[in-house]
């Protein structure tokens, strides 16, 4: 047991789970209650056919932590195919964090609809946005902020790229094959990134049923590896364009927590989930328009650079769920650039905006932003690139001064 209590003081993300108990069962994934219930079973209720007039549709939100989501169900008469379609709906938003018991009436604005790959078609997940009772944007809504940039810039053409590192957690909060009572995984962090072999990573059936579960649903989903740290991961949506890769992003996200919620696993995307001896997680955005993506590219590309280097500390005030835990991740080390300095470099994976090899060759291309944390959101992220390089709503473009929050 004093070994546990020695693992848990280490672990940043165990200190900040208040109210979990822990226990010392060195069986964790066998108790997970959603894990242990038996599919098989489940499946006689999933064969059911379906009265033809009777769609499920599962509304799925970011709640007001800024990271968690939360969903619910509702039958309609028949498949929303857009999200004009997709009626709106409320909740309340006294138990999610968005508001007050008194004035809890919160509302839901379908914004993209998807495929349901848990119980397939003619089922939907419906991304919704909140709106307070009267009619503002919730504190934790950047999908406005980001979707005018979109529309304002169309012209322009942004695409982005979004690389999502996760890592896995058994339910008592420690890492996922590592080994109880504080120990580390035995490995070097080099044969873990992309690696094979139960040595060197655990859970890739999760990543491949995120994967197929996403590719279903209608997400623009790229690809996935092993990361550096055993049991961290990472997934791509992209290239894609403008605010499709933040909305694909974030119902990949939901896709996520449901199919490892039947693994009975925890996903978490702290930036630094097992304290400063190992590595970090982060979100890399890659983004590109079209003036950088045609010859000459290049010119604007370093003009773009200019002005993120200009904006960099209000850019760092929106790139994580908790700037306390990005600093940590951002401290020079494992492949990172520190927190409160900026850095470019073409093949550098120490700075804060890497270029690819052959930029300079080509003379365009697209940058990739290091410095978001996993957390992040990345409405926020992917509404300042386009508001530092491109300019704010209303600006005339040329990258004129914007803010967000
Ligand atoms: P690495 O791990 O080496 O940074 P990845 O393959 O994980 O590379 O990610 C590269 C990302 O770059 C992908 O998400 C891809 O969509 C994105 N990308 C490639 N070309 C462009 C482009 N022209 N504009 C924006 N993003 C791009
Ligand atoms: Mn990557
Ligand atoms: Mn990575
Ligand atoms: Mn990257």
């Amino acid at each position: 047991m004093e070994s546990l209590i020695q693992c848990i003081t280490r672990s940043p993300i165990l200190q900040s789970f208040k109210n979990v108990r822990v226990s010392s069962n060195r069986h964790m994934l066998k108790q997970s209650i959603n894990h242990i219930m038996s599919k098989k079973v489940m499946d006689r209720y999933m064969r059911l056919p379906m009265p033809c007039n009777k769609v499920l549709a599962t509304y799925c939100w970011i709640d007001g932590s800024g990271i968690n989501m939360r969903c619910k169900d509702r039958i309609l008469s028949c498949t929303p195919y857009s999200a004009d379609a997709a009626p709106g709906w409320a909740f309340d938003g006294s138990s999610t964090g968005q508001a007050t018991t008194a004035n809890s009436d919160t509302n839901l604005k379908a914004c993209a609809v998807y495929r349901d790959p848990f119980r397939l078609e003619p089922h939907v997940l419906v991304l919704a946005e909140v709106y307070m009772g009267d009619g503002s944007a919730a504190k934790t809504n950047h999908r406005k902020f980001c979707n005018d940039l979109c529309e304002y810039h169309k012209a322009e053409e942004p695409w982005f790229g979004l690389e999502q590192e996760y890592t896995m957690l058994d339910v008592d909060g420690w890492g996922l094959g590592w080994p109880k009572g504080g120990g580390f995984p035995a490995v070097n962090y080099e044969f873990s990134y992309c690696g094979i072999g139960a040595k060197y990573i655990a859970g890739r059936d999760i990543c491949e049923a995120h994967t197929k579960a996403c590719l279903y649903a209608g997400c623009d989903f790229e690809g996935t590896n092993a990361e550096v740290m055993f049991a961290c991961w990472e997934w791509q949506i992209g290239t894609t364009i403008g605010i499709k890769a933040p909305d694909d992003m974030w119902m990949s996200r939901y896709i996520m927590s449901r199919i490892s919620e039947d693994y009975g696993v925890v996903v978490t995307y702290h930036p630094k989930p097992m304290g400063p001896k190992h590595p970090g997680v982060g979100m890399h955005h890659n983004f590109s328009t079209k003036r950088m993506r045609n010859d000459g590219g290049y010119a604007f590309i370093e003009e773009c650079i200019k002005r993120l280097e200009k904006n960099h500390m209000k850019h760092m005030k929106n790139y994580q769920h908790d700037e306390q835990t990005n600093r940590m991740r951002l401290s020079g080390k494992f492949e990172t650039a520190p927190f409160d300095k900026f850095s470019w470099g073409i093949a550098n994976r120490k700075a804060s905006i890497r270029l690819g090899r052959n930029i300079k060759e080509k003379g365009k291309g697209f940058m990739e932003d290091r410095r978001p944390a996993g957390d992040c959101d990345p409405y926020l992220v992917c509404g300042l690139l386009m508001d530092t390089c491109l300019g704010s709503v209303g600006s005339g473009g040329g990258g004129k001064k914007g803010c967000c929050k």
